[in-house]
């Protein structure tokens, strides 16, 4: 029976071209939040005329939520011949901005080499592409089950997903005994099972000065040096003490592996679209966003504390010196057990279409599993999915046509380990 299944995806390898194409095709940028609507209907009628009953979930009065940019998510269930257990599909709709560099149309799905090339393809429209096949072919080959499959197109993942899944978290979409096992087709590769991700802290750090006359900035005080120095004592201080920390998650690629800080922004002084010439002004605030990466043995608070500590010292050492620190995001680290029974399933399954052993990684950065896992409360949750990694949100990002069709056997294969078929 899995033979003749493996074959009916198999044939159905243009379809699945198409279906990611057409889903590329919808610039569901985020920010703002583009084309979420349309995208969550297209999915939906497919859904639908394949016999899942859908559901659409706006978050509304979630942050980002407006009539101009709704956040729409989608929820197709179709129920088995009896209750049993319920596996979940969950890829997020929302892509990030298409940016330089490009050399084909991003939003125009273009097909060469054996690559499906577009913004989101590999992250990760292809993997939802694929699990929409994967479970359309289980229906089409009549395979006969006791409980659920769903699946769902979220939103927001890109911006922290907290209008997508950590909203129907809350709601009660993923939880027992709607939902026993989900898997969220993110492009970790398919010969991988990602069991969980590293911990994210972000904060905005502002340094605070006087304004003066740039002609006598003796009379000042510049909010842009005093950042400076502080950058300064990151770069001699805390990187090199970051870069020695090491985490027995086996996260990829394996510089991830040691905690992290990027200064993902950094202004001072005057905006810079100001239209004319810039006036002579000492900077009285210079603000730089860090993005703090770290390890499911470092503690929150105590990451905090180590660059807290620096900014203090500063303020002791360095005259003039005054700061104000916001947090804007935080995120626990996860771990699923490696004998949870999502994870042997798409090990098994992995083994059966590939002839492969799947690899056990974790993700660098956070993606849905948080919130399936903290508001949810569902442990058994992984990503698994085709695409490579490392091209999410570059220029000419792609999918391999290949992998789209091996990804959809392999969660084929899964759901139906997880539903308890025999297929031998
Ligand atoms: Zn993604």
């Amino acid at each position: 029976m899995l033979d003749g299944l493996l074959r009916r995806i198999e044939d159905q390898r243009d379809a699945l071209v198409d279906l990611t194409r057409e889903l590329v095709a919808f610039p569901t940028v985020n920010p703002p939040g583009d084309a979420y609507k349309a995208c969550a209907r297209h999915l939906g009628n497919r859904l639908s005329h394949a016999g899942f009953e859908v559901a659409y979930v706006r978050a509304e009065g979630a942050i980002g939520d407006s009539d101009r940019y709704p956040r729409i998510n989608l929820i197709a269930r179709y129920e088995g011949r009896a209750p049993g257990p319920c596996v979940h599909f969950n890829g997020h709709i929302d892509v990030v901005e298409a940016g330089h560099g490009w050399t084909v149309d991003p939003f125009a799905g273009v097909v060469r080499d054996g690559r499906l090339y577009g913004r989101g393809s590999c992250d990760m429209k292809g993997g939802l592409a694929a699990a929409v096949i994967a479970l359309e072919s289980i229906l089409a080959a009549g395979i006969r089950f006791d409980g659920a499959l769903e699946i769902s197109g979220t939103v927001d993942e890109e911006s922290g997903g907290y209008a997508g899944v950590a909203h129907l978290a809350e709601q009660g979409w993923f939880s027992k005994p709607r939902v026993d096992h989900v898997i969220i087709p993110e492009p970790l590769a398919v010969d991988r099972i990602c069991i969980g991700h590293r911990g994210v802290w972000w904060a905005e750090i502002e340094t605070l000065g006087r304004v003066a006359h740039g002609s006598m900035p003796f009379l000042g005080e510049c909010a842009i040096r005093h950042m400076g120095a502080f950058l300064n004592r990151i770069e001699r201080h805390l990187l090199p003490r970051l870069a020695t920390r090491q985490t027995a998650m086996p996260v990829v690629p394996p510089p991830a592996r040691h905690s992290t800080l990027s200064v993902n922004g950094i202004h001072g002084g005057q905006a810079e679209d100001h239209g004319g010439l810039p006036s002579p002004v000492v900077a009285d605030s210079c603000r730089m966003m860090i993005d703090r990466r770290f390890l499911i043995e470092e503690d929150l608070e105590e990451v905090k504390a180590e660059l807290i500590a620096i900014l203090d010292q500063l303020q002791r050492d360095r005259p003039g010196f005054k700061y104000r620190i916001r947090d804007v995001m935080q995120v626990l680290p996860t771990l699923t057990a490696r004998d949870a029974p999502v994870v042997q399933a798409v090990a098994a399954a992995i083994r059966t279409v590939m002839s492969k052993r799947p690899e056990l990684v974790c993700s660098p950065g956070t993606y849905d599993q948080k919130h399936i896992f903290r508001i949810g409360h569902l442990e058994d949750c992984i990503a698994y999915g085709p695409g490579i990694l490392e091209l999410a949100h570059q220029p000419d990002e792609y999918v391999a046509i290949d992998d789209l069709v091996t990804s959809a056997k392999v969660m084929a294969a899964s759901a139906l380990h997880l539903l308890g078929v025999e297929f031998h």
